[in-house]
């Protein structure tokens, strides 16, 4: 049997990253097992849907590479993959539930339900639904409850679940799951607005899309029991379930908005490389190895397996998300680092810089940062001529006698033609030399001149690629500013 699986994702806000966890687990084992990647809209819940949601999943799932074989931008036979467009066929199901008396009818309104609620829980039982006490089809009967079906009164349909029997599936990471039927609620399948609830829809879906294993987050392992009802009520075979560990915060709490970003979109706005965050996602819950980090997508795919993923919780360290991109930051090949960093120089009003350039000063900078981002505000003089000088540094390295060492040096290099940071070295080196001075002595008054800034890369290798004309101004445009 072919292997089926799909990411279901609700457009109720942006792509969570433990949304995207489950798109890249769903997505590895897939193509592990030369099987199909499926993405699906559950949008039943009409209350929480945000406009716009549905576009935004699908273009941070492009963005991070997950390319799906089936759904609601690529077809499928066994679509439409967007729920609302598939109402009929949940209840034409939904009926077939009633009639083998798996599902119930139920009358009971808002206040009713909330008055059953708090008498419950005030003598201390399990606030669920009351199925001897309520309006439904067990209590009223089955003359009554047409009557009222006839009379268009609102209801709802619930699942009928078993009172005391032993609710059983098996999960890939967590073994046997036993639950008794005590504990589960009469999960309302159809809504009195004739919509279906998650549950429902998402069984029929599963088996009509063929999907073999369910692959999704721990939070949905409480519905797995109504959900493996439903399959044993239609007679249909369950797909395989696996539910992947929570994500946690550091301090062991759930990976919540309040301790930081969530939103994949989020970290892509502070310039993570796609890379990055497929590899950070991946090891959240699962390492191929014991000692390495860094996985290729392809690596990724090979050695993905569900029984290796851990159960317990799986921490989100910033940390270490920082340290990945700066790896990524170090391998990633310069041209497409210079395609990426391009918006962010217009962001920052530069213009007319080649991708050429560009590249050359990412490989120059690229040991010192975390993100492409931070090349601007600490290395601006690689696009700009210097207008401004490191007040502290000015007075420490441009005294009295300094134009005095460093204006013959100007002057030799002025006239080279060669501007490679070897020939830079050699020519300086031989000057230094030759007057009795240290390289530090005029390092730091060319540091000063060329980039006005305290820190930077390797001075020869910035006055390369900087390039002479560049450079020639630049000695100008300080002498004139700071000589005599
Ligand atoms: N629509 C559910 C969600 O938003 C899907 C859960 C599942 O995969 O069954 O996560």
């Amino acid at each position: 049997m072919s292997v089926r699986v799909r990411f279901a994702p609700s457009p109720t806000g942006y792509l969570h990253v433990g949304g995207l966890r489950t798109a890249l687990y769903n997505y590895l084992f897939a193509k592990h097992h030369g099987g199909k990647c499926i993405l699906r809209i559950e949008d039943t819940d009409r209350t929480r849907l945000v406009e716009n949601a549905t576009e935004m999943l699908i273009d941070s799932l492009s963005w991070a590479g997950i390319n799906f074989d089936e759904g609601p931008v690529q077809g499928g036979d066994c679509g439409p993959y967007i729920q609302s467009q598939r109402f009929d066929l949940y209840r034409e199901y939904c009926n077939k539930l009633i009639d083998s008396g798996a599902a119930y009818y139920a009358f009971d309104n808002a206040e009713e339900i909330d008055a059953m609620r708090d008498r419950l829980q005030k003598a201390g039982l399990n606030p669920k639904y009351d199925r001897t006490t309520m309006k439904n089809h067990y209590t009223l009967g089955e003359e009554e409850t047409k009557k009222l079906l006839a009379e268009n009164v609102p209801h709802v349909v619930r699942l009928k679940v078993p009172m005391e029997e032993d609710i059983r599936f098996t999960d890939i990471i967590r073994g046997d799951v036993s639950i008794n039927g005590r504990e589960v609620d009469d999960q309302v399948l159809l809504k009195s607005d004739g919509f279906p609830t998650y549950h429902l829809a998402n069984v029929i879906d599963d088996y009509s899309m063929k999907i073999t294993h369910v692959i999704r987050g721990e939070e949905w392992l409480t519905s797995t029991p109504k959900h493996v009802l439903l399959y044993d009520a239609f007679g249909w075979e369950r797909p395989q379930f696996a539910h992947l560990p929570l994500l946690l915060n550091k301090d062991k709490s759930k990976l919540s908005k309040r301790q930081g970003d969530v939103a994949v979109e989020d970290y892509r706005a502070k310039g993570y490389f796609k890379d990055t965050i497929v590899n950070f996602v991946a090891l959240l819950g699962w390492n191929p190895t014991a000692d390495r980090e860094i996985y290729t997508l392809d690596e990724l795919i090979s050695s993905f397996s569900l029984e290796k993923v851990n159960k317990g919780g799986a921490v989100f360290d910033i940390q270490k998300l920082e340290w990945m991109n700066a790896q990524y930051l170090k391998a990633l090949d310069p041209d497409y680092l210079a395609q990426e960093f391009m918006p962010m120089l217009e962001e920052a009003g530069i213009n007319g810089i080649s991708n050429e350039y560009a590249a050359k000063c990412i490989t120059l900078f690229k040991e010192r940062l975390h993100f492409l981002s931070e090349l601007i505000p600490n290395a601006r003089f690689l696009f700009e001529n210097p207008t401004e000088f490191e007040e502290a540094y000015l007075e420490k390295h441009w005294k009295e006698n300094t134009m005095d060492i460093v204006m013959p040096l100007v002057n030799i290099l002025k006239n080279e033609e060669d501007y490679s940071h070897q020939n830079l070295h050699d020519k300086t080196k031989e000057y230094v030399e030759s007057a009795g001075l240290k390289l530090k002595d005029v390092i730091h008054p060319l540091r000063l001149m060329i980039t006005g800034r305290s820190v930077g890369a390797g001075m020869f290798e910035t006055m390369e690629i900087v390039g002479r004309e560049k450079c020639i101004q630049r000695y100008d445009y300080f002498i004139e500013k700071y000589g005599k």
